[in-house]
C-alpha cells in the first residue's frame, strides 16, 4: 500500500499534480495512526516535504492535518479497545473556543444521494439531517425524509442552529479540524 502511495504521487507529479506553475494542485492528508490528536500541521507539512523530495523526489502543495472523528469505524475501534472515554476525554479537554467560529458547517453543507441536506459530512455518516431527523438509522429513510436540496433557499439556511452532537469536539480540538485541515 506504501508503495502504490508513492506511485501515485509520483504519477501525480508527472502529470504535472503539485508542479509549480502548472495550476494543478496536489494536497495530501494526514490522520493520526492510534488515538492521539495530530501533530501540528505546519511542522509536518514542512517534515513531509523534505522527506518525500529526499526519498522520491515527490513534491505537493499542501498537507493538511484531519483529526479522527469518534463516530462510524473509529468509533467501533475505540470502543472495542475500551478507549472511547479516554479518546473523548482528550477532545474535550483540548476544546479550543476560538476554533468554532471557523467550523466547516458554518459555511459548507453536504449532500446526500437523495437530495437531503446535512451540516456537514460527519453528520451525514451519522444520519443527522437538517429536516427530518428520526431514530431511524436505515439510510434510505432518512434520505426520503424532510426537505431535500432544490427546496431549501439560501436565505433559510442563515442563522438556523446546526445539528450538533459529542462529535464536534472532534474538530474544535487542539489546531482544529476541517476538510481543508487544521483551523
Ligand atoms: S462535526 Fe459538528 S462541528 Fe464539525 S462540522 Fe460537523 S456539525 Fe460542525
Amino acid at each position: 500500500m506504501y508503495q502504490e502511495s508513492v506511485d501515485a504521487l509520483i504519477l501525480l507529479n508527472k502529470l504535472g499534480y503539485g508542479k509549480p506553475d502548472t495550476g494543478l494542485q496536489l494536497n495530501l492528508v494526514f490522520n493520526p495512526v492510534g488515538y492521539g490528536l495530530p501533530p501540528q500541521q505546519e511542522s509536518l507539512e514542512h517534515d513531509y516535504k523534505k522527506e518525500l523530495a529526499k526519498r522520491f523526489g515527490i513534491v505537493f502543495n499542501r498537507l493538511f492535518t484531519i483529526t479522527n472523528m469518534p463516530i462510524k469505524r473509529f468509533e467501533h475501534a475505540l470502543i472495542r479497545d475500551g478507549e472511547l472515554d479516554i479518546y473523548m476525554g482528550k477532545l474535550m479537554s483540548a476544546h479550543y473556543g476560538e476554533n468554532v467560529e471557523s467550523v466547516m458547517c458554518k459555511s459548507l453543507v453536504s449532500i446526500g444521494w437523495q437530495g437531503s441536506v446535512y451540516d456537514c459530512d460527519f453528520n451525514q455518516m451519522l444520519l443527522m439531517p437538517l429536516e427530518g431527523k428520526t431514530e431511524s438509522r436505515d439510510e434510505h429513510e432518512v434520505e426520503f425524509r424532510g426537505r431535500k436540496l432544490w427546496d431549501w433557499v439560501p436565505a433559510d439556511l442563515v442563522g438556523r442552529e446546526i445539528q450538533t452532537g459529542r462529535h464536534c469536539f472532534g474538530c474544535t480540538a487542539g489546531a482544529g479540524s476541517s476538510c481543508t485541515g487544521s483551523l
